[in-house]
């Protein structure tokens, strides 16, 4: 489905596997440049939308890359079968999650926040620990006026992603507040499952969440 599309580029979404993943890909419609971001269960839908050469599949590491958020399995589980119709292509994740795809020679971790170029379409990294260790959201502003925040599974419509202690719900606590939070309002929040929202609804939320005491587990701002 279309999600944004100006005079260079279009972001589209798809939606698969068993917990009805969010995937996402950005594509440049001058150089024909393509990152994607999460490859879950049956990648089908996603794999028709991008431009490939199907004869000399090495030719698609010059121009197709894949983004992971972070790496639990609902996020990867669409890999193999995608490497498999695109060829070798560069991989990159947070570094404390890239041993979920440990066996893989074009895995790039990253470990700061940075700057992911792929012809011309670039996305800046967000380092954002909580949800797993290594999670990762990535900002990709297409025009001036537009900005779009791919957050995997660290904050939702309604509050953060699950956490499993009271410090890996500090680290997402803090992720949310110094990392996203510091972007302007109108970012649109695109979730790895289920429905988007914007920064500055979120943080309406979160203002009437922070006044309680806080808690880990699944979590909502309410
Ligand atoms: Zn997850």
């Amino acid at each position: 489905m279309n999600l944004f599309e100006n005079e260079n580029y279009k972001i589209e979404y798809f939606v698969s596997g068993f917990l009805s993943n969010n995937s996402y890909l950005i594509s440049s419609k001058k150089s024909e440049h393509a990152t994607i971001i999460d490859v879950p269960e049956n990648p089908r839908d996603l794999l028709s939308k991008i431009q490939r050469n199907k004869m000399d599949k090495s030719l698609n590491q010059e121009k197709i890359k894949v983004i992971i958020t972070h790496g639990h399995y609902d996020h990867i589980e669409g890999l193999d079968l995608f490497l498999d119709r695109i060829g070798k292509i560069n991989i990159t994740i947070g570094l404390k999650d890239s041993r979920y795809i440990a066996n893989n020679e074009n895995l790039f971790p990253i470990r700061k926040d940075d700057s992911i170029i792929n012809g011309d379409i670039t996305v800046k990294s967000l380092i954002t620990p909580g949800h797993t260790e290594g999670s990762i959201c990535l900002l990709f502003e297409p025009d001036d006026d537009s900005k779009f925040l791919f957050t995997g599974d660290t904050l939702f419509p309604g509050g953060p992603g699950k956490t499993s202690s009271s410090i890996d719900f500090e680290n997402i606590y803090n992720s949310i507040n110094n990392k996203i939070y510091t972007l302007p309002g109108e970012t649109k929040i695109l979730p790895g499952h289920g429905k988007f929202t914007d920064i500055r609804q979120s943080k309406r939320e979160f203002k009437n969440f922070n006044l309680k005491s806080h808690i880990f587990g699944d979590v909502t701002w309410e």
